[in-house]
C-alpha cells in the first residue's frame, strides 16, 4: 500500500532501469481523475494492446466508450517506454479482491489465485486505483511474436516501478491474472510466472543491469594439442642424452 508515484519519480525509475522513455504531449497531468480514486497503489499490470498500430495515439486518446488514458506507458516492439499518465487510467477495470489481496500480501506460489471477476461483474472491485499499467505492443493471437527487447522493456518497466515502491516482483500480474475473461497478454514469452521470475531476478540485481539474454560464460582455455611421436622422441633422446651425460 503506497501513496502513488508523481510523473517525476516514475520517470526516474524507469530511466534508472535503462529503459529508452518518451513523454507523450500532456501525460504529466493527463489522467481519468473525477472518475475514481487514483490510489493507494498496490502493483503493477501488464497487458497487450491487440493492435499494433497507432497504439500510442490510441493509448492516450482511447475511444467513445473507453476515454483515454487508457494506461501509464506502451511499451513498443523495439523495447522502448511511452508515457501517456501519471495518474488514473483505464486499464485494469474490475477484477477479483482475492488476487488483489494476494498481491498486497505477495503471498502466493506461482500464481495468483484464480480470478472470478470482471468489470461489472457482482463481486468486482476496480482495480484502476490499485494498478499502474503497461499495455504492450501486440496482436495478442499467440502467433505474434514478443521480441527480446519488448519482453526485457516489460521486465525493467515492471521492476523500476517494484523498485520505486520496495515492492517483491509477486506485485506484477498479467491482466488475466486479474479479470475472468481477459487474456492478456498472451503468448509463452511473457507467461507471468516467468515475467515474474526475471523480474525478481532483475531487483536483486543492481538498476539497469539485468538483461534478457544472459552473459556468455567465459570460453573454455584453448587445451595444449597433445605432442607429437616425433617430438616426444625428441625427449626421449634429450633424456638420454643427459643419462649418458651423467654416468
Ligand atoms: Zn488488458
Amino acid at each position: 500500500m503506497a501513496p502513488p508515484l508523481t510523473a517525476a519519480q516514475i520517470l526516474a525509475a524507469l530511466r534508472a532501469e535503462g529503459l529508452t522513455v518518451h513523454e507523450v504531449k500532456s501525460w504529466r497531468t493527463h489522467s481519468r481523475a473525477g472518475h475514481g480514486a487514483w490510489g493507494p497503489l498496490n502493483g503493477v499490470m501488464m497487458h497487450h494492446t491487440a493492435g499494433v498500430s497507432g497504439m500510442v495515439d490510441y493509448c492516450y486518446n482511447g475511444n467513445t466508450d473507453l476515454p483515454g488514458p487508457l494506461c501509464h506507458g506502451v511499451i513498443d516492439k523495439k523495447g522502448e517506454v511511452w508515457l501517456v499518465s501519471s495518474g488514473r487510467a483505464n486499464h485494469a477495470g474490475g477484477g477479483d479482491p482475492a488476487v488483489l489481496a494476494a498481491v498486497v500480501a505477495e503471498n502466493y506460489a506461482v500464481r495468483p489465485p484464480a480470478t472470478h471477476q470482471h468489470q461489472g461483474s457482482a463481486g468486482a472491485v476496480d482495480g484502476n486505483p490499485h494498478f499502474y499499467g503497461f499495455e504492450c505492443v501486440n496482436l495478442g493471437d499467440g502467433k505474434d511474436p514478443w521480441p527480446a527487447a519488448q519482453v526485457q522493456a516489460m521486465v525493467r518497466a515492471g521492476t523500476a516501478l517494484c523498485r520505486a515502491h520496495k515492492w517483491g516482483a509477486k506485485s506484477v500480474i498479467g491482466h488475466k491474472e486479474w479479470s475472468d475473461w481477459k487474456s492478456d497478454p498472451a503468448g509463452p514469452a511473457v507467461a507471468m510466472p516467468t515475467l515474474r521470475g526475471y523480474i525478481k531476478a532483475a531487483l536483486a540485481a543492481k538498476p539497469g543491469t539485468w538483461t534478457l539474454t544472459p552473459a556468455k560464460p567465459p570460453a573454455p582455455p584453448t587445451p595444449t594439442p597433445p605432442r607429437t611421436t616425433e617430438q616426444r622422441l625428441t625427449d626421449i633422446e634429450k633424456r638420454l642424452t643427459a643419462l649418458e651425460k651423467k654416468g
